[in-house]
């Protein structure tokens, strides 16, 4: 057993965290308040081989494991969600989709302009009347000859609006439920396609979380990503990749908010002295670095066993739901330690707490990870 990082994989994090600091750092509050999509920073991680760190070189990817995604996507984090989510769909939701089900030729289409960042990748599986119950999808694929013709709407997409390659859900055969939802291929400019509604969200504002609308749109026959019907089934693969993503999401913000309340600690001053010589403070402080310590280990655990090609739906839902939880408590009590200033946008105590609320949410809600976690320990 290591739980240390080794050299090169240290070196990554250490690389990743320069670029978050110089690159993100002074943008982060403009882009929120804006709302603006970071474009450009995105497309500079893939310069950095970061859109597909974790495919093989044949497919454009760097050739690395989960874990160094996960400290990735920690790091990114940890000075801007909004940077982590952008990545994490499209890695490890599009990209990931089309790496583990589709065909050769499809791969090679895509993959690299993904992993280099000419193209940027979403992932459609909710709709507005199916979230949690995601096999409960009514938006439409019909063959007509050989191409599919799709209807319907999908809600709450990551990189909707900006995404050149989309990978999305739909019905082929109502009277199967599961087994009836198939994946599309679906590239941006594809008539009787367009985004829809940009969300004006709480948190992770510089991402861009859209409806998409599909008014007959047809797509050739080859855009079927794996088998008809196995849609659901590959979908539920992807996330146990994607919940490492998520976990490591809330890891990066739980640390940016520990950090940031150690050092405001250290330099506020009240009764005569630093109000980190406070016990209340210290336990705050005590309780957010253990939890954290304890989520990142259950993080790098599914990391670690998804890079041995093991099956990790129940380590992959326990990061994601212990690492969201602690990453929302952790949000919580940074602006508990920053008093009034918390709530002032001069500090990033606020933002944090804003932002980490979806990583209880996204890619399932902590009850739908209860609900997986539960299926997986009673199944023998
Ligand atoms: C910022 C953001 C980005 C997103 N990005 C994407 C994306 O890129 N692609 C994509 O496909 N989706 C995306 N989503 C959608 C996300 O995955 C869903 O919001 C999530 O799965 C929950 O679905 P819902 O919002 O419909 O909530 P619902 O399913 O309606 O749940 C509402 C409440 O009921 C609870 N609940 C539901 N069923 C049960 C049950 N059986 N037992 C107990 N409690 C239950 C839930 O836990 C929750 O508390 C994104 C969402 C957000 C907010």
């Amino acid at each position: 057993m290591d739980f240390e990082l080794n050299e090169e994989q240290q070196q990554l994090r250490h690389t990743v965290r320069e670029f978050a600091e110089h690159e993100i750092r002074p943008h982060v509050m403009e882009w929120d308040e804006a709302a603006q999509f970071p474009l450009q920073t995105i497309k500079e991680l893939g310069k950095l081989g970061l859109l597909g760190s974790i495919f093989p070189p044949e497919y454009g990817g760097a050739d690395m494991g989960y874990i160094e995604y996960a400290t990735a996507i920690e790091e990114l984090s940890r000075v801007d969600g909004s940077i982590g989510i952008i990545v994490a769909a499209h890695t490890s939701l599009c990209s990931n989709h089309l790496y583990l089900a589709g065909s050769e030729t499809q791969k090679r289409r895509y993959l690299p302009r993904l992993a280099s960042g000419e193209f940027l990748g979403a992932w459609g599986l909710t709709e507005p009347g199916s979230g949690s119950d995601a096999g409960s999808a009514r938006m439409a694929a019909e063959r007509k000859g050989d191409c599919w013709v799709l209807n319907g709407t999908k809600t709450f997409c990551t990189n909707g609006h900006y995404a050149d390659v989309i990978v999305v859900l739909a019905v082929t055969d109502r009277s199967a439920r599961t087994h009836g939802l198939s994946a599309f291929i679906l590239e941006k400019d594809t008539p009787g396609f367009r985004p829809g509604k940009k969300e004006n969200k709480l948190g992770l504002r510089a991402s861009d979380t859209s409806e998409l609308i599909f008014e007959d749109c047809v797509v050739p026959a080859a855009n079927l990503v794996g088998h008809e019907g196995d849609g659901f089934m590959d979908a539920m693969r992807v996330l146990d990749g994607g919940r490492i993503s998520i976990a490591s999401m809330a890891l990066g913000m739980a640390q940016g908010a520990y950090e940031a309340a150690l050092k405001y600690s250290k330099q506020r001053r009240q009764f005569g002295r630093p109000i980190s010589d406070f016990q209340a403070i210290q336990w705050k402080l005590a309780d957010m670095a253990t939890e954290i310590d304890a989520a990142r280990l259950l993080t790098q655990r599914a990391a670690w066993l998804k890079d041995n090609g093991r099956k990790t739906t129940l380590e992959s839902s326990m990061a994601k739901l212990y690492a969201g939880e602690v990453a929302v408590r952790a949000a919580n009590e940074c602006v508990q330690i920053h008093g009034g200033y918390g709530l002032i946008k001069d500090y990033p105590a606020e933002k944090f707490y804003r932002d980490v609320k979806l990583c209880t949410i996204g890619e399932g809600t902590s009850e739908i990870q209860r609900m997986v976690i539960a299926r997986q320990l009673l199944k023998d």
